[in-house]
């Protein structure tokens, strides 16, 4: 494959980008889809199998995106497809309960010690402020603590200072979030438990939690330093607060039971979404039993769903969940450090200062060879080597995520020839990314 410039290299998307443009507000229904932060055209897929996307130009890319994480055994697994098959066959909502919500649920359950109880929703979004409701309602504070970098999706008091693409976008604050909404909400430098402390003594009996990524993805891969997730469970025990671990990115893909099954750490409420959906709109929040009761009809916090626990997404997320057992983690931890390795080779060869972090198999690349701890750390690599690495993989048949502050996400199904091709691509996106300028 050769090398080609951007941004008119891709007729087909080009021209569903012109489409998309004229009736949806940046032509995407999500803004990292866009290419906003690297330049040139979105590529619109048609299909995917495996490892593999195939764009709307019939041309064929190794993907390291997963839909965000949610495809982690591979798009179009045929146990997964056959499960969504056998639920459509039997109707697509019926807003009732039914047995698939219970199934997962009960998979979630047994997978993780401290989810006591769940709530199904369809989005992370949903799940993060349902769980920031509760947590208010419960401890019947305002107040919620949550760090610089960390993405808990568009949910109004959660924006601030937000990773993914409030980061990638450079928003310092989104337009349409009031000072009410926002006022409430204590913006923390990530790693910092100095600062935790400083802010309960700050604002005594105010706090009503503290949320989480588990391990932050949405600045970058910025595992937590040792201690710290332990640390913000004492401080919130200690004050009254409660302790949320925001899951939805690593939960079920950093291990059997998500980042809890690393770290150990018991949060008082988790929140999840992706790899349980099986790619269909399922997320969930829950935790222990006696704060989870305070949730209607059981108890007076309201909260609702006219698609909560779709059928559909149900019998998707339990076929994914059943899927993945010990090996599956063992393999995707084998293929994520055979990635980073040949990325980390390639870079140094070309003598492009770097630094890859990873968490489980979660891993991203910073441009800047010092380690990054923070959202301030992230923020300071030269982004616009990325830029020029982005567009050599993309050209070379690689989808990364279109911008530095995200994670690489890998598949089961990134099998030896898929990694080949990211291997065949390497060196020409080093030497691109060594002979980048900054603007
Ligand atoms: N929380 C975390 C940690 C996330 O990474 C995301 C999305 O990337 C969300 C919440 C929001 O999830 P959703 O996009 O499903 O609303």
């Amino acid at each position: 494959m050769t090398e080609q410039p951007y941004p008119y290299d891709a007729p087909a998307s080009q021209a569903l980008f012109d489409r998309a443009s004229a009736v949806t507000p940046g032509g995407v229904n999500s803004p990292v889809r866009a290419f906003k932060a690297v330049g040139g055209t979105p590529r619109f897929m048609v299909s995917g199998t495996g490892p593999y996307l195939t764009d709307a130009d019939g041309r064929t890319y190794v993907d390291l995106v997963c839909s965000w994480g949610p495809m982690i055994l591979g798009h179009s697994h045929p146990e997964v497809i056959a499960a969504v098959q056998d639920a459509v066959g039997r109707g697509t909502s019926f807003g009732t309960p039914g047995e698939g919500e219970v199934a997962l649920a009960e998979e979630m359950v047994a997978r993780i010690a401290p989810l006591e109880q769940v709530r199904l929703v369809s989005s992370g979004t949903e799940a993060t402020m349902s769980a920031i409701r509760l947590a208010r309602g419960f401890t019947r504070r305002a107040k919620v603590v949550k760090f610089a970098g960390c993405y808990h999706g568009h949910v109004d008091a959660l924006l601030a200072a937000a990773g993914s693409g409030v980061a990638t976008f450079a928003l310092p604050d989104t337009p349409g979030v009031t000072g009410a909404q926002a006022g409430d909400t204590i913006v923390l430098p990530y790693n910092d438990l100095d600062a935790v402390r400083e802010a309960f003594r700050l604002h005594a009996g105010e706090i009503a939690c503290v949320i989480t990524e588990a391990s932050p993805g949405n600045m970058g891969v910025v595992p937590p330093l040792p201690g710290f997730n332990q640390g913000l469970k004492d401080l919130c025990s200690a004050n009254g607060a409660l302790y949320i671990s925001d899951e939805v990115m690593t939960g079920f893909r950093t291990s059997r039971a998500g980042w809890f099954g690393v770290d150990g750490v018991v949060p008082d409420l988790m929140t999840f979404g992706k790899v349980m959906g099986g790619g269909f709109p399922a997320a969930a929040f829950g935790g222990r039993a006696d704060v989870m009761a305070h949730l209607a009809p059981a108890g007076p916090v309201y909260q609702a769903g006219t698609l909560s626990g779709n059928p559909v997404a149900t019998a998707a997320g339990l076929a994914q969940l059943r899927l993945l057992d010990d090996a599956a983690y063992v393999r995707l931890g084998a293929v994520s450090e055979q990635i980073q390795a040949l990325v980390s080779q390639a870079l140094t060869k070309e003598g492009v200062a770097h630094t890859v972090q990873s968490a489980s198999n979660m891993f991203s690349v910073f441009f800047t060879d010092r380690p990054v701890r923070d959202y301030d750390d992230a923020k300071a690599q030269e982004s616009y080597r990325f830029t020029a690495f982005f567009h050599s993989l993309l050209a070379n048949g690689v989808y990364l995520p279109p911008s530095s502050f995200e994670s690489w996400f890998v598949s089961t199904a990134h099998d030896e020839r898929a990694v080949q091709m990211i291997a065949d691509a390497l060196p020409a996106a080093a030497r691109a990314a060594a002979e980048a300028t900054a603007a």
